[in-house]
């Protein structure tokens, strides 16, 4: 038999495998042997997935019993069956991105990564090889992300459309007791009904694990802290006591509301969750608030300077919408982790750094730390402002503080907002909003949205308090 040859090498690698002794090892020899290993891994996924596509294009499965090719592969490779059906989509994939099957096959990538690529290529032909690139540095959720930035700047219109009705009509909840007496649950939501609960469940997470510094006790996994939010937040009695950031932020261009369908390259989106149809977030917007941010598709013009603590409504709510043109909402610079979120200046406010929306980017808690080490490692926390907390304490996203710095310069301020070419409407439901079903309520400057037909809303940018002083 042919399989003889692979059945031999791969005793080979487990007798070495087991061999192995991590105690007989430095430390530093450790980590070199993740990394070998990991590579191994890798490139082991990939070839396990060709060989799979083929036994399922050959029905060789049938011979070891089954009739279902997911059922087998996920039953042969320990995952669940969403999980197989992924991996034969992936290598399914593989022939239209051959850049990318390479490098899964030499161990520089991994299935999920590849999965990545191969998604974001069909929907935005021309994105693997920068994708490759980004993968090859960036964390798995930031290359997500990106994907899903690429795949959203190559939608249709109509794509939001059909995605929504599909996302409605395939809504579901379920939930059952397994054999241990363990309580499970799975469901399915629309985009408007999903971010708000996820972003409860985040803050509800976010309040825990700032419960558990303030006590100073090593907190518990965040999938067993989701658990206990999403059962305070049914039973009541959560830690938050009101969201530490809006629920639900809607972008849309102003001429898409009016008119009630968007045209070529105009926005409609919940932040953080993907499109919707203009339709849907005028029928959130009955019962929201309406702000406007100004932006002339690459940056946001309408925030003003403020220095030291000063809390400022506008600046939280554009640097919560995330980065222009697509506000994907707020993630860690460095790991992409969208919980724990903290605000960092670049430039140190030691150094008359701004607390601006150039000077403000979100880390979380652990990549804020160590960014603080190299920063004092550098010498560069040695003067403080009174009240200035140099331990990165954690800060809600709607109210940015000073906090631990880097000696990075701050980028360019954007353009004068004359040069906005771009108005977007946001709305922000709040529960209680939805619940009262109240009227539009104004914004200082802004105008509440109008019925179709009807004079779009008059928006004003806020204007800037204090030009910033160049930076130390
Ligand atoms: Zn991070």
């Amino acid at each position: 038999m042919v399989t003889v040859d692979v059945q031999a090498g791969c005793e080979d690698f487990a007798a070495l495998l087991a061999e192995l002794d991590p105690g007989s090892y430095s430390g530093a020899d450790c980590a070199e042997v993740v990394r070998l290993l990991a590579r191994v891994e890798k490139r082991c996924a990939g070839v396990r997935i060709l060989f799979a596509a083929r036994a399922v294009e050959c029905a060789g499965y049938r011979g070891q019993g089954y009739s279902n090719p997911r059922t087998w592969l996920a039953q042969t490779t320990g995952v669940s069956s969403g999980q197989a059906n992924q991996a034969l989509e992936t290598a399914a994939g593989l022939s239209a991105c051959p850049e990318t099957k390479e490098a899964l096959l030499a161990g520089d990538l991994s299935l999920d990564q590849a999965a990545v690529i191969i998604k974001t290529e069909a929907v935005a032909p021309g994105s693997e090889t920068d994708l490759l690139a980004q993968a090859a540095t960036a964390s798995l959720s930031r290359l997500a992300d990106e994907g899903r930035r690429r795949r959203l700047v190559a939608a249709d219109p109509g794509d939001a459309e059909a995605a929504h009705d599909r996302q409605r009509r395939e809504r579901y909840a379920r939930y059952w007791q397994d054999g241990d007496g363990i309580g499970h649950v799975a469901g399915s939501w629309p985009v408007e009904t999903w971010v708000p609960l996820t972003n409860r469940i985040d803050a509800e997470v976010d309040a825990m694990l700032r419960q558990a510094k303030r006590d100073g006790v090593e907190p518990e996994p965040v999938e067993r802290l989701r658990a206990d939010a999403v059962a305070r937040l049914i039973n009541g009695g959560g830690l938050s006591r009101r969201p530490a950031r809006p629920e639900l932020v809607l972008v849309c261009d102003v001429a898409a509301f009016q008119r009630g369908h968007s045209e070529g390259g105009e926005t409609c989106q919940v932040i953080g969750g993907g499109p919707v149809p203009v339709e849907v977030a005028r029928e959130l917007a009955v019962s929201a608030f309406i702000k406007g941010v100004l932006h002339d598709g690459k940056t946001i013009q309408q925030v003003a300077h403020f220095r030291g603590r000063y809390r400022c409504a506008e600046l939280a709510t554009a640097l919560s919408l995330g980065p222009p043109p697509l506000f994907l909402g707020v993630a860690c610079v460095d790991c992409g982790r969208r919980y724990g979120i903290e605000w960092d200046h670049i430039d140190p406010v030691a150094h008359g750094g701004a607390t601006s929306y150039e000077n403000v980017k979100p880390r979380c808690y652990a990549c804020h730390r160590d960014k603080t080490e190299r920063d004092r490692a550098a010498g560069l926390l040695t003067a403080h402002p009174p009240g200035n907390d140099q331990t990165g304490t954690p800060t809600p996203p709607t109210s940015p503080s000073p906090a631990p710095s880097s000696t990075d310069a701050p980028p360019p301020r954007p353009a004068a907002s004359s040069a906005a070419a771009a108005v977007e409407a946001r709305s922000t439901v709040t529960p209680a909003a939805h619940r009262a079903a109240t009227a539009p309520v104004s914004v200082p400057g802004l105008t509440p949205p109008t019925p179709a037909g009807a004079t779009p809303p008059a928006i004003t940018p806020i204007p800037a308090r204090k030009k910033p002083r160049a930076a130390a």
